[in-house]
């Protein structure tokens, strides 16, 4: 009943995959009717075979790995056949349709994290890890526009020090290891698998989940 449609957005994603790395969406498509349509079928099939001829062959042959090894997962085989294809860097991220699971990025307010660390707890990839840095001049930036749903003391403390500030500030703090409850968290995207694990145990609902895929990080 809904196999369909999971195609459809996994080959919408795929279109947007092979478009940023320059092989391009149209070698790839989807089309819909049933077994009693025969001559639907052939002048399908005709139009995809004037179509990738048109195109021709892709310009250079692939290099690295073609094949799964038994250690990698399917993620890991993707990205790295992403890569092994590509024959440009992607410019943007590429977007994910809505429906589609798995896929995507999160990003994390630093305004209102709290550096309770939780969620590098509960991430089943280790996508999350913590650095003892401020990242001042980001926070200071971002919190003028910054609501958050709790006046916490760290929010205040934010708002006061942008407030006060004599000068734009420039400089990413080092943080004490005995205060490391002021920590940046660090996400490795090529690692995520979008449980949302992490944004749903955030207690200050610091991170937010991000239905598009930062494939020039990935494949760098
Ligand atoms: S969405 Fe899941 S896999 Fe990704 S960082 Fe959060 S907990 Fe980890
Ligand atoms: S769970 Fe939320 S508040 Fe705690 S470290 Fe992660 S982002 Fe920050």
């Amino acid at each position: 009943m809904e196999g369909n449609f999971k195609a459809e957005q996994r080959v919408q994603f795929t279109k947007g995959l092979l478009d940023a790395v320059g092989i391009g969406a149209e070698r790839l498509d989807m089309f819909f009717m049933s077994s009693s349509m025969a001559p639907t079928l052939v002048n399908t099939m005709n139009l995809m075979i004037d179509r990738i001829r048109k195109l021709g062959p892709l310009p250079r042959k692939w290099s690295g790995i073609t094949q799964k090894s038994p250690d990698m997962s399917k993620r890991e085989f993707l990205f790295q056949m992403l890569k092994n294809m590509s024959l440009k860097a992607p410019e943007k991220p590429v977007p994910v349709p809505p429906e589609l699971e798995e896929f995507g990025r999160i990003e994390c307010d630093l305004t209102g994290c709290i550096g309770c660390k939780r969620c590098g707890e509960v991430c089943p990839e280790k996508a999350i890890d913590f650095k003892t840095e401020l990242d001042l001049p980001l926070i200071l930036q971002n919190i003028a526009g910054s609501k958050q749903e709790r006046v916490t003391k760290r929010y205040m403390l934010y708002k006061t020090l942008a407030k006060i500030a004599a000068k734009p500030s420039s400089k990413i703090l080092q943080v004490p290891n005995e205060m490391d409850e002021f920590c940046k968290l660090q996400y490795n995207p090529k690692k995520c698998v979008i449980c949302e694990k992490c944004a749903k145990i955030c207690p200050e609902r610091a991170i937010k989940i991000i239905k598009e895929l930062d494939l020039a990080t990935i494949l760098s």
